[in-house]
């Protein structure tokens, strides 16, 4: 199978930084193994992430045992970044695309995905159908690289991401060992 040029142009560092969410209002910055994409996957390393309502709550544990089923985890849904590998039978996408994630991937032949409504696909939480809840069942974005399924990505242009919030919204604060300016955080 042909190997993607631009997989051989990305230099991907083989760990990375992630913060783990280790138990009930616990984490800690960790380096990682960098996950490799497999087939209809990308890396996407991650240029922007909001905390979301969700967030807080799944910290203090209020969904244990769902979201996440188990300890450590990697939360973070609401994120934006740049693919920087491509993994096998992934088409439309190029290392370099700027992307914005829709956190649900549906197993796609349950009776629910197969009318459009993966959001509550009959396979929820079951890794092997396929099914991927980022940042709730399965790994999400509080970190440097999410591993992604491409299905649900939306492209944006280049300057969405250079764009930041106004300081109106909110002054900058620290939450988790992540440092940032709005809702917009940075992984440091
Ligand atoms: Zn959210
Ligand atoms: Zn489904």
């Amino acid at each position: 199978m042909r190997e993607k040029e631009e997989n051989k142009m990305a230099a991907i560092p083989k760990k990375m930084k992630a913060l783990l969410l280790t138990g009930i209002e616990t984490f800690e910055l960790r380096e990682i193994d960098t996950p490799e994409p497999g087939p209809g996957e990308v890396l996407a390393k991650v240029e922007a992430v909001a905390i979301c309502g969700t967030d807080p709550k799944i910290v203090k544990g209020a969904f244990k045992g769902l979201w996440p089923k188990s300890y450590p985890a990697i939360i973070g849904h609401e994120w934006a970044g740049t693919i920087v590998k491509v993994g096998s039978e992934t088409f439309g996408f190029s290392v370099g695309d700027r992307v914005a994630g829709e956190p649900h991937k549906g197993c796609g032949y349950c009776r629910n995905c197969m009318t459009g409504r993966y959001n509550i696909c009959e396979n929820y939480g079951n890794l092997e159908s396929g099914h991927r809840h980022y940042g709730f069942t399965a790994p999400g974005a509080y970190a440097n690289i999410l591993r992604v399924q491409v299905e649900q990505f939306i492209i944006f242009p280049i300057n969405f991401l250079l764009k930041k919030p106004p300081m109106s919204i909110q002054q900058p604060q620290p939450f988790m060992g992540l440092k940032g300016e709005g809702l917009f955080l940075e992984i440091v």
